[in-house]
C-alpha cells in the first residue's frame, strides 16, 4: 500500500537520523574490524545522499548512530527477517536486546532523543541476502517505522544498498522491472533509457549513481512533477505517483498532512461506531476517513488514505488505532462488506479510484 511520506521518515528533508544495529546469528558474530568497515558505509552511504540533495538545492542534514558499536544483537535464525511478519517478529526481538520494551518503544525513545528528527533504523545483518526495506507497523506513538534489513552481498555491505533501501524509507520506489507484464516491460525501459543511474535502478556502486529528478519528487526535493513520470513508473507504483502528483502540494516539508479546510461528505453507522469520510482542502482525490468510535464524541482517530488496487486502504494514525482490534488492513472492501447497506455501497465504489 501507499506508505509515502507515513512512516517515521516523511520527506527527506531537514534533519534526519540514520540508526544502525549489527545484528547477526549466535557463532556467527561480525568481526571489529568489518563492523566498522560496515559502518563507514553507512556513512558514506547518508553523506552521498546529502551530497545529491544540494544539486536539489535540498536542505538535508543526516546524522548517523550506532546503537550497538561494542556488541552484536543475536537472533536465532536471520533468515526469517526475508517476509514482512519475520521483519516485525525480529524488530521487536532486537529492540528488546537493546533493552528497550519492543520496538515501538525504541522509535518513541529515539524521537524523544532526537526530537526534531526524522528517524529510519538500519538492520545491518551478517548473512547473506536480498536487502529490502519494511514499513513496520507497531501500534504506539511512532505508528510505523521505517527499517532498512541489510544483509552482505558477496562478502560485503555495500554502501549503495544502504542507500537505496534508506531512500524507500523516505518514499523512494523501486524503477527497475518488477514484473513480466508488458506495462512494467515498457516503464522499466523508458525508465533506464531516461535515467539508467538512478540509485533506485541500480545500486551497486554509489560513483557513477544518482538521483533521478523522478526519486528527487518521491523524496519531497521539487515540487514540479512533470507527466512523464507516470512513463517511467511501474503499474505497481502508479496509483501512488497519481496521488502524490496530485496532492504533494498539501504536504509541509516534514511530510505531515496540512489541512486548511475540511468538508464531511460521508457517514456510516456501524454498532461500534461511525465511519465518516472527509474532503479535504476541497480537492476530490484528498479524503480521509475519520472512525468516531461509539459513546465518544471526539475522541475520533484519522486514518489516512492510501489505495490498493481500487480500494481504499486505511492505516493508523494514532496511537488509539490498533489494526487488530479493527480489521482495516484487508482495505476498504472489507469495511464496506461489513459495514454499509448493500444499497449505498455504489456511492462508496464510486469514489476508490485516485487518478
Ligand atoms: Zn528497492
Amino acid at each position: 500500500m501507499d506508505t509515502t511520506w507515513s512512516g517515521s521518515a516523511k520527506k527527506l528533508l531537514g534533519n534526519c537520523l540514520a540508526v544502525g544495529v549489527f545484528v547477526s546469528e549466535k557463532g556467527n558474530e561480525w568481526g571489529e574490524e568489518e563492523k566498522s568497515e560496515t559502518w563507514a558505509k553507512v556513512e558514506e552511504a547518508m553523506a552521498w545522499i546529502v551530497s545529491q540533495a544540494s544539486g536539489y538545492n535540498a536542505d538535508v542534514n543526516f546524522e548517523c548512530l550506532c546503537l550497538n558499536p561494542d556488541s552484536d544483537t543475536i537472533l536465532a535464525d536471520l533468515s526469517e527477517t526475508g517476509a514482512s511478519s519475520g521483519s516485525e517478529e525480529a524488530a521487536h526481538q532486537i529492540a528488546e536486546q537493546l533493552e528497550y520494551k519492543d520496538a515501538s518503544d525504541m522509535m518513541e525513545q529515539l524521537k524523544e532523543q532526537y526530537p526534531s528528527y526524522q528517524i529510519h533504523i538500519i538492520f545491518l545483518l551478517n548473512n547473506e541476502s536480498i536487502a529490502h526495506h519494511e514499513d513496520i507497523h507497531v501500534g504506539g506513538e511512532g505508528q510505523s517505522i521505517d527499517v532498512c534489513l541489510i544483509h552482505k552481498e558477496n562478502g560485503i555491505v555495500l554502501s549503495a544498498t544502504i542507500a537505496h533501501e534508506s531512500l524507500h524509507s523516505f518514499g523512494a520506489i523501486d524503477l527497475y522491472q518488477k514484473g513480466d507484464e508488458e506495462g512494467d516491460i515498457k516503464t522499466a525501459e523508458y525508465a533506464y533509457k531516461k535515467f539508467p543511474n538512478d540509485i533506485m535502478i541500480e545500486c551497486e556502486d554509489l560513483e557513477g549513481s544518482e538521483i533521478s529528478e523522478l526519486t528527487a519528487f518521491y523524496l519531497g526535493w521539487h515540487g514540479d512533477p512533470k507527466p512523464w513520470y507516470k512513463k517511467a513508473v511501474n503499474p505497481y507504483y502508479l496509483t501512488v505517483l497519481n496521488f502524490l502528483m496530485n496532492n504533494h502540494q498539501y504536504y509541509d516539508e516534514q511530510g505531515e498532512l496540512v489541512v486548511s479546510q475540511e468538508e464531511e461528505l460521508l457517514r456510516y453507522s456501524f454498532e461500534e461506531g461511525e465511519f465518516i469520510r472527509i474532503k479535504l482542502n476541497d480537492d476530490d482525490n484528498l479524503v480521509l476517513w475519520k472512525q468516531v468510535p461509539s459513546g465518544s464524541e471526539d475522541a475520533y482517530e484519522f486514518w489516512e488514505v492510501g489505495t490498493e488496487g481500487e480500494f481504499y486502504v486505511l492505516e493508523g494514525k494514532t496511537d488509539k488505532y490498533s489494526m487488530m482490534e479493527m480489521p482495516i488492513d484487508a482495505g476498504m472492501s472489507y469495511v464496506i462488506d461489513k459495514f454499509v447497506e448493500p444499497e449505498t455501497r455504489d456511492e462508496w465504489f464510486e469514489m476508490t479510484v485516485v487518478e
